[in-house]
């Protein structure tokens, strides 16, 4: 009997997509053996601040960043939609598309994580992925309490025991590049370089769409 399909979410807005995602992405990956990583651009409320960029082309960029780049994905699903996911809908959209036996894992970061018990329907997640928090390996944070009994009920040491479709967390250590969307914006709308920041195609895209120029 073949094996389940591992299958990694990472959600984001990717406003733009850079090498700090791509690279922990990659790491997660690899690490999880995983047959594919999608990265999931999120629809988002018209009014957040300018300069920023169109669904459309935070998604064209994260498909230019993961061209050809195995097991790296783009998923549209939520750009799909008429109005910003909750991330519980994402995943009983890819639990119908992907089957019962598909193994999920949901990537967060620690802060989302400790946010997590403000997420819509937020004790039904892991019915439907397994969690994988990523952290710094110098962090030194106690979960809120929200969250003790959770993690003391489900959580595994070693995250390439996860076992079964759902329903575990696991911590991930890795120390994040020190890049974010934020900075790769302001730079760029000071005229200055983002090279090395994101990939060649992404920079190439964001030059002749006109992306993140200062206005006035
Ligand atoms: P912004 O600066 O606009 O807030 P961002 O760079 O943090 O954006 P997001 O699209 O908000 O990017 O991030 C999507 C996911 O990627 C989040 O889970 C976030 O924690 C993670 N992430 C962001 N920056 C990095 C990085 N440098 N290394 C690893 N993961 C990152």
């Amino acid at each position: 009997m073949s094996r389940a399909a591992r299958i990694g979410i990472l959600g984001g807005t990717f406003d733009p997509v850079h090498i700090g995602h791509l690279r922990s992405a990659l790491e997660v990956a690899e690490l999880l053996e995983l047959d594919e990583l999608r990265l999931i651009p999120s629809a988002r409320p018209p009014h957040r601040e300018t300069p920023s960029s169109s669904a459309e082309h935070r998604l064209a960029m994260v498909r230019l960043a993961v061209e050809a780049v195995v097991p790296l994905a783009a998923d549209d699903r939520e750009l799909a939609r008429a109005r910003p996911s909750y991330t519980i809908e994402t995943l009983e959209s890819l639990r119908a598309e992907l089957g019962e036996q598909a193994q999920l894992f949901l990537l967060v970061g620690w802060d989302a994580f400790c946010g997590l018990p403000t997420w819509h329907r937020w004790t039904e997640l892991l019915d439907h992925c397994h969690i994988l928090v990523l952290q710094r390996p110098d962090a030194n944070s106690d979960a809120p309490e929200a969250l003790r009994n959770l993690l003391a009920a489900r959580n595994v040491a070693d995250p390439l025991t996860l076992c079964g479709a759902a329903g575990q967390i696991s911590f991930v250590w890795q120390t994040p590049l020190a890049v974010s969307a934020t900075q790769i914006r302001q730079l760029l709308a000071n005229g200055r370089s983002a090279r090395f920041l994101v990939p060649d195609a992404v920079l190439a895209y964001i030059h002749a769409q006109g992306l993140y120029r200062a206005t006035n």
